[in-house]
């Protein structure tokens, strides 16, 4: 069977795996990152990693947090990944290996994983929102992804929810990331009191002991949320929207009142058709390796 490598590299560590066409996982390695990182040392912790895994395989897919410019195969930079700058992945590993590279911002690559082996995998097309630090996307069509120049495309995270709202990482006040992400739970959290939580399950916590105040910051995430995809589904019309990454544990708290929102203010007539719900929780690597396998495919 065809096998393909899928490289997730995330904040604090890189992850290889190698997949084989049915999106079994046959081996793993996990490379921590240390926080001080330029170019040189990354790529090599990155080539360590994929080394043992670089035998009879079609190709290595790999994602990242971007910006990044996927013909090239350069990261521009990253906030998670501080200290490196420019970083030529693709190069360095066409180098190092004599495979075919593809690379693709995160988001992306969970998109195309979505659309090859979750839950929704036998929908025409599927419009994957990852939910967890920030608010990625990604939409496939027919097994292609739409990937927007250099790969920069369906940064649902950074479009408008709410005018004036609040100031976003990227500059700009009102992107729904700022309303629905770890980042923007905490920071809304808090802004009203003054207290730090440490991360998005703390925060869920108090959802589920009814603390007023979160429950109030969900509830008008919910809203900007869905009116996010909302303006998603009314452009791109998918037959599935799909919601995954770390935040989804926590569905049973939001889903019901989301979906309802989203399919309350489309055009009726989509709804004939379209499915939601929250994804497969498919490895990062896996939507790396999709990246291999539908290359191939074209
Ligand atoms: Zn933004």
């Amino acid at each position: 069977m065809r096998k393909a490598i899928g490289v997730d590299i995330g904040g604090g560590s890189i992850r290889a795996s190698l997949f084989d066409e049915s999106g079994k996982e046959l081996e793993s390695i996990v490379s921590p990152t240390p926080e001080n990182l330029d170019n040189r040392s990354f790529l090599t912790i990155l080539k360590d990693t994929i080394q043992p895994l670089a035998k009879n395989c079609l190709g290595i897919g790999v994602g990242s947090p971007g910006p990044l410019n996927n013909e090239q195969g350069v990261m521009i930079a990253s906030a998670n990944l501080q200290g490196l700058k420019n970083l030529p992945i693709k190069e360095s590993l066409i180098e190092a290996f004599s495979l075919p590279v593809w690379y693709e911002n995160d988001a992306n690559c969970a998109a195309l994983g979505e659309a090859y082996f979750g839950l929704y995998k036998d929908t025409e097309s599927q419009l994957t929102v990852t939910l967890g630090t920030g608010v990625g996307g990604g939409f496939v069509n027919k097994g292609i992804l739409y990937s927007g120049y250099l790969g920069n495309g369906i940064e649902i995270g950074h479009t408008t929810s709410v005018i004036g709202g609040a100031l976003c990482g990227c500059g700009v006040r009102g992107c729904v990331e700022s309303y629905f992400s770890t980042r923007g739970f905490l920071g809304r959290y808090q802004e009203k009191t003054n207290r730090r939580l440490g991360h998005a399950e703390e925060f869920f916590q108090l959802v589920r002991e009814k603390d007023a105040l979160a429950r109030e910051i969900l509830d008008f995430g919910i809203l900007a949320l869905a009116h996010a995809v909302r303006g998603a589904i009314q452009l791109l019309n998918p037959e599935a929207v799909v919601f995954v990454g770390g935040i989804t544990k926590s569905y049973d708290l939001f889903g019901k009142t989301l979906e309802k929102e989203i399919r309350s203010t489309i055009f009726p007539v989509l709804n004939d058709r379209l499915k939601i719900g929250s994804g497969g929780s498919l490895s990062g690597a896996l939507g790396a390796a999709s990246l291999v396998f539908s290359k191939e495919k074209v």
